[in-house]
């Protein structure tokens, strides 16, 4: 709980300390005390958009191709047409970088239906929303939080199945994410476990999740309603360079119970072992040894050229 406080508080913070950051809005650079957007914009009224969080490693976006594409095909799937292409976009994301001399950092692209009226019919916005957010690693506390193992329980929330909500697009809907960290907080723990609607394992509130089982690695299949993660596919490479085989799958709770290690991945919390899930030790309840093999191989990854 203690923890979580801290969180909170610094998280607070953080928006006075991001302050004299420059933020990307719809084309143009803008002050954060002077970026603002109508009580009308969708995004608001409805959580109408769209986004994207990318890590900013030695003044380098890391894997900026896959957190692009994540963002086209996020807006495809809600019919957002993105007032950019793909090269565009790229480029205002480098200029977010460069204008604030952001050597490690975070960014968020969002993207959203724009001013409308208040009426949901998304047929009177006119304009899409584009906003870049840009946070320096120190003033986002988030971003150190992966360093501890963490806890977990498991959520009663779902994840909204595709059939309500595409749940492989990151939208701005994230309520049912929400009610779960609340029930992780309300419990004393870092994080809670959802389930898809069948009941199969799907992922963390903000994160995707793998369990270790007699040194073969287990992450829930795209069909299981996750968030397709960028950090899961860097995890997924990594597995494979170090020569350790990676499984798509449906997982049970029993699977996660019985892991003999399990370990969370976002852009944010980077690789962060999980030691406990309601209640119970997850393995002998420290971080394990392929964790450690993986996260060694991932800090690899970020100094690495190409990876950004
Ligand atoms: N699942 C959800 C629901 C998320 O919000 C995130 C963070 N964006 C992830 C997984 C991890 O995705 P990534 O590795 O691309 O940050």
């Amino acid at each position: 709980m203690a923890k979580q406080e801290n969180e909170i508080k610094e998280n607070r913070g953080s928006r006075k300390d991001s302050a004299d950051m420059l933020i990307y809005l719809n084309g143009e650079f803008v002050p954060s005390s002077k970026a603002s957007v109508s009580v009308f914009d969708h995004g608001f009224l409805y959580g109408d958009g769209v986004f994207e969080g990318i890590a900013v490693y030695a003044g380098r976006p890391f894997r900026l191709e896959e957190h692009v594409k994540r963002l086209f095909d996020s807006a495809r799937a809600i019919d957002l047409n993105i007032p950019l292409d793909e090269n565009q976009v790229a480029k205002a994301i480098l200029d977010t970088i460069r204008k604030n001399k952001l050597d490690e950092g975070y960014l968020r692209p969002i993207v959203t239906r724009g001013e409308g009226t208040l009426g949901l019919n998304p047929t009177y916005c006119r304009k899409p929303t584009f906003v870049i957010i840009p946070l320096r690693t120190r003033d986002y506390p988030l971003m150190n939080l992966g360093k501890q193992p963490a806890r977990a329980i498991v959520s009663t929330i779902r994840r909204n199945p595709s059939f309500c909500t595409p749940a492989s697009a990151k939208t701005l809907n994230y309520l049912n994410n929400i009610l779960a960290k609340q029930q992780a907080n309300a419990a004393g723990v870092d994080e809670a476990i959802m389930l898809d609607w069948t009941g199969a394992v799907s992922e963390g509130t903000g994160d995707n999740l793998f369990l270790v089982k007699r040194g073969r690695v287990f992450t829930a299949s795209l069909h299981c309603s996750i968030l397709p993660g960028v950090t899961r596919s860097a995890v997924m490479d990594a597995c494979g360079n170090l020569g350790i085989k990676t499984v798509e799958s449906e997982l049970t709770l029993a699977d996660l119970y019985m892991a003999d290690e399990a370990f969370l991945t976002s852009t944010s919390l980077e690789i962060q072992a999980l030691v406990e899930i309601d209640g119970r030790k997850i393995g002998n309840g420290r971080e394990g040894t392929i964790t450690k093999r993986v996260k060694r191989k991932f800090e690899e990854m970020k100094k690495k050229k190409n990876e950004r």
